[in-house]
């Protein structure tokens, strides 16, 4: 099962797929995890991508294409994965489908997590405030920032899987039990 996790900052991508990885013993690919990663470590990946994510913007293309097409080569990733936070734009995308093209496979499913704004808004600032700032971007004004992206650069990506057929809509706002079930709803048909 190769699968994408889409939804704004906060709509409960994670909790989401940590508890489809247990239920397929499939991978989270994060992008969001993996680029932390590289600035706890200061790798050169991270020292590029520290301020950037600092300030709510993205990551070039070329970086998260790059970490991403690197790790799905890998062989934990032969059963499949479920992609979370990537790709965030339509070059991403098509990036994406080149690199599967190549390796002759293919997507199988895209989940959007349909959540409104003001609801994501407060979801963001209680963990923020549960996690004591620990993330340098969970403060309401980056918060602002990712959402303005999210609409800008990311929800194209709504209309670019479903075209392709592929992109399946579960509510967000749901209890995480709920959209639990509506995700294994769809999750059912494969
Ligand atoms: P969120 O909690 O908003 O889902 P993530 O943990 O997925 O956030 O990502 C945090 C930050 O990492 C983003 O705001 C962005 O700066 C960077 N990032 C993560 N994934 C990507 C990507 N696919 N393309 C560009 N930047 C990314």
């Amino acid at each position: 099962m190769r699968m994408i996790l889409l939804g704004p900052p906060g709509a409960g991508k994670g909790t989401q797929a940590v508890r489809i990885t247990d239920k397929l013993g499939i991978l989270q690919l994060s992008t969001g995890d993996m680029l932390r990663a590289a600035v706890a470590a200061g790798t050169e990946i991270g020292l590029k991508a520290k301020d950037i994510m600092a300030r709510g913007e993205l990551v070039p293309d070329d970086v998260v294409v790059g970490i991403i097409s690197d790790r799905i080569e890998q062989p934990d990733c032969a059963r499949g994965f479920i992609l979370d936070g990537f790709p965030r734009t339509v070059a991403q995308a098509e990036a994406l489908d080149r690199v599967l093209k190549a390796k002759g496979i293919g997507l199988d499913v895209v989940i959007e997590l349909t959540v409104d704004d003001g609801i994501l808004i407060q979801r963001i600032e209680t963990r923020a405030r549960e996690t004591g700032g620990a993330r340098a971007d969970d403060n309401a004004e980056t918060l602002k920032k990712r959402l303005d992206v999210y609409h800008a650069q990311t929800a194209p990506l709504v209309d670019y899987y479903k075209t392709t057929g592929l992109l399946r809509s579960v509510d967000g706002m749901a209890s995480i039990e709920e959209v639990a079930a509506a995700i294994d709803g769809v999750l059912a048909e494969f």
